[in-house]
């Protein structure tokens, strides 16, 4: 698929996934990129980040995964982040059970994704706080994972069971899969503990972790009540500078791995 898709996945909570699938989608699209935002997440955090109301849709991704309508259905655009957007609600946490006694459930997302790779330049895939079937569908779909990581006391715990279910996907169900990369976010160059475990991560991680580093940055958190990339929020703003640096770095490691 020409789209190379990108999960973005933590199974810990409020790690900055969200924060990172929305300005990333919005960043490359800033780039002249056509890109697609899906909301994988039954929260809709993306959903609503995107400037669309997860409580007004009446078709969303879930009906996506369960082959219940088009896609054409189910595409929302995001005008002030300038990309496709898949949106998701409450709907999506049903597709957990329904899934379970069908056939290709891992491969739902990809098969969906699929029909629509050559409209799309760059896929980006907002993962719930969970190692479920909904994750495990990103990754199948996916061509790399992105993990973004605060760099406290327990950020690398847990890190292992996220590897090795990247390493089970990989070698059952998609084997092209692979680490690009690890993201440090809500940095403070100012915490000696940050410094440590950014030091830790690339001790382990080596050259997958990102150049770029996110900032604690007050208007990323306020973007999202907005429903504004901080992109359109506040362009000047740190964290906007950080995310645009990002889709910068991406779009180069992506040429760099196919030369
Ligand atoms: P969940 O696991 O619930 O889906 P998540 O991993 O998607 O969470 P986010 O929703 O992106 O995490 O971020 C968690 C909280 O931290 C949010 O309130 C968000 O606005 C805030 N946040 C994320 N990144 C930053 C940052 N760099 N600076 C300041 N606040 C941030
Ligand atoms: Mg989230």
């Amino acid at each position: 698929m020409n789209a190379s898709p990108l999960a973005i996945t933590n199974q810990k909570g409020g790690v900055g996934k969200t924060t990172t699938a929305v300005n990333l989608a919005a960043s490359l699209a800033q780039l002249g990129r056509r890109v697609l935002l899906v909301d994988l997440d039954p929260q809709g955090n993306a959903t609503m980040g995107s400037g669309v109301d997860k409580r007004e849709l009446t078709h969303t991704v879930y009906h996506l995964l369960l082959g219940q309508c088009s896609e054409a259905r189910v595409r929302v655009s995001s005008e002030k982040g300038g990309y496709v957007l898949w949106p998701a609600n409450r709907d999506l946490a049903g597709a957990e059970v329904e899934l379970v006694s069908q056939p290709r459930r891992e491969y739902r997302l990809r098969e969906a994704l699929e029909r629509v790779a050559d409209q799309y330049d760059q896929v980006i895939i907002d993962c719930p706080p969970a190692l479920n079937l909904l994750t495990v569908n990103a990754l199948v779909a996916a061509h790399a994972v992105l993990i973004p990581m605060q760099c406290e006391y327990y950020a690398l715990e847990g890190l292992s069971d996220l590897v090795n279910t990247v390493k089970r996907v990989k070698a059952k169900l998609n084997p092209g899969l692979y680490i690009d990369g690890v993201l440090r976010v809500m940095f403070d160059p100012r915490n000696t503990l940050a410094q440590h475990v950014s030091d830790e991560l690339k001790r382990h991680f080596g050259s997958k972790v990102l150049d770029t580093v996110v900032p604690r940055n007050v208007r990323l958190a306020e973007a999202p009540s907005h429903g504004l990339p901080v992109l359109v929020y506040d362009r000047s703003s740190k964290g906007a500078q950080a995310y645009l640096r990002l889709a910068e770095e991406i779009l180069t490691r992506q040429r760099d791995a196919r030369n």
